[in-house]
């Protein structure tokens, strides 16, 4: 969609521009035509493609209870983009047209049209090219523990959460700014489809309401709520899929980080978080001998393997559930057959949890510690390469 305004304006201007020139000859309406076709044809099912989005974006509305002001809002920003749309197309097409009657109208709707473009574009493209070269999986750390542990930071003026949205960081602020209710996020959260109460783009827009409504120092809080929170898997669907770049996994975790400062979290959250705590891994299980079955399929620890190339990192879902398991089990008959478990060694009792799951429910703080914990590990093993079958 984005392509054919962009090409369907650079062509129209194009033309524009030559068409003193040529109008007189009838294989350059013939060529301008061809060439245009094809783009007229984009922008026209860009258009049906958009009042699709918006109807679903009607239904999801409805389904999150949203306010009439929200809705007002969404409905008329996604009204401009469809208008951009329909202008796009009739510049084109007007550009083609022979003879050069009219030419003071081909010319005002092809001004209106370029206005409407760079006024809709240039926040997303400002966007686009302050994130340009950050990684999906680089989530924002709030502080850094060792900063913390070594006394260059002190422990009592470091804050996790976002409690206003002047906390958020340039990015995240920037990607408020640029969304322009595009669609794609929500068209790609598993969340929405399985009918959570979550829609990435609700949620960024609202955000970006209240920033426009009552400035940076309100409290994010007041109009996301737990629930739409906790409905994110953190997949990261959302920012790939999302044209302008908006890091919604970014600010959902920052906002959870709050929640886990206020102590707003359910049973089985901070069951997963003692779990971590208590005994290294996610499940709840003693962490001695997570890898006793390994070792019974002749798979050898770091210890008992000491010259090993790489390290099997199993994973809590690998070390104990009995499906994951059978996962591990196929990978290990792969690294057999191809005469490389040899080189292959496990840590063992002293494998914990990676810390994902802590950082992803917004404990950055045993996040950090666990991968520190880890670090250390991988240092005294000399570990170099890592084979893993944990998504993590
Ligand atoms: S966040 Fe991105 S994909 Fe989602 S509605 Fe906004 S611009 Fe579109
Ligand atoms: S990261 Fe969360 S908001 Fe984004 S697509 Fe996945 S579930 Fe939806």
């Amino acid at each position: 969609m984005h392509l054919a305004i962009l090409g369907a304006v650079s062509l129209s201007i194009l033309y524009t521009l030559i068409y003193p020139w040529v109008y007189r000859s009838q294989l350059a309406h013939y060529v301008m035509f061809g060439v245009a076709s094809p783009l007229i044809v984009g922008l026209i099912s860009a258009f049906a493609w958009r009042v699709q989005v918006l109807a679903r974006s009607l239904r999801v509305h409805g389904m999150l209870n949203v306010s009439g002001e929200f809705r007002g809002r969404s409905i008329r920003l996604q009204g401009v983009l469809i208008g951009v749309i329909a202008l796009t197309a009739t510049t084109l097409a007007t550009s083609i047209l022979p003879g050069l009657l009219y030419l003071n109208v081909k010319l005002t709707v092809a001004a209106v049209d370029y206005m409407l473009v760079a006024i809709f574009y240039v926040r997303p493209e400002v966007n686009l090219y302050a994130d340009f070269d950050r990684a999906l999986h680089d989530i924002r750390m709030p502080f850094n523990i060792k900063d913390v542990i070594e006394g260059r930071v002190d422990a009592s003026q470091v804050s996790m959460g976002v409690s206003r949205l002047s906390e958020l960081d340039m990015y995240e602020t920037l990607s408020l700014d640029a969304c322009v209710e595009i669609g794609a996020c929500e068209e790609s959260c598993p969340a929405t489809a399985a009918g959570r109460p979550l829609s990435p783009r609700v949620l960024v827009r609202k955000l970006a309401m209240l920033k426009g409504t009552t400035g940076p120092g309100s409290n994010p809080l007041d109009v996301v709520s737990d629930d739409e929170l906790w409905a994110c898997t953190t997949c990261g669907a959302c920012t790939y899929n999302c044209p302008v770049g908006v890091r919604h996994v970014d600010i959902i975790i920052d906002l959870r980080r709050r929640l886990v400062e206020l102590g707003r979290l359910d049973q089985k959250k901070s069951n997963l978080l003692l779990n971590l705590s208590q005994y290294g891994n996610t499940m709840g299980t003693p962490n001695y001998g997570r890898h006793e079955w390994l070792r019974e399929l002749g798979v050898k620890t770091v210890e008992e393997n000491p010259g090993f190339q790489y390290l099997l990192w199993v994973g809590c879902m690998g070390s104990f559930d009995s499906r994951a398991r059978e996962i591990v089990k196929a990978l290990i008959e792969v690294l057999r057959e191809a005469g490389l478990l040899d080189k292959v060694a496990i840590l063992g009792d002293e494998e914990t949890c990676c810390g994902d799951p802590a950082r992803r429910l917004g404990e950055e703080g045993r996040f950090q510690e666990i991968a520190l914990r880890n670090i250390e590990l991988f240092r005294k093993y000399g570990v170099r390469r890592i084979i893993t079958i944990c998504p993590h």
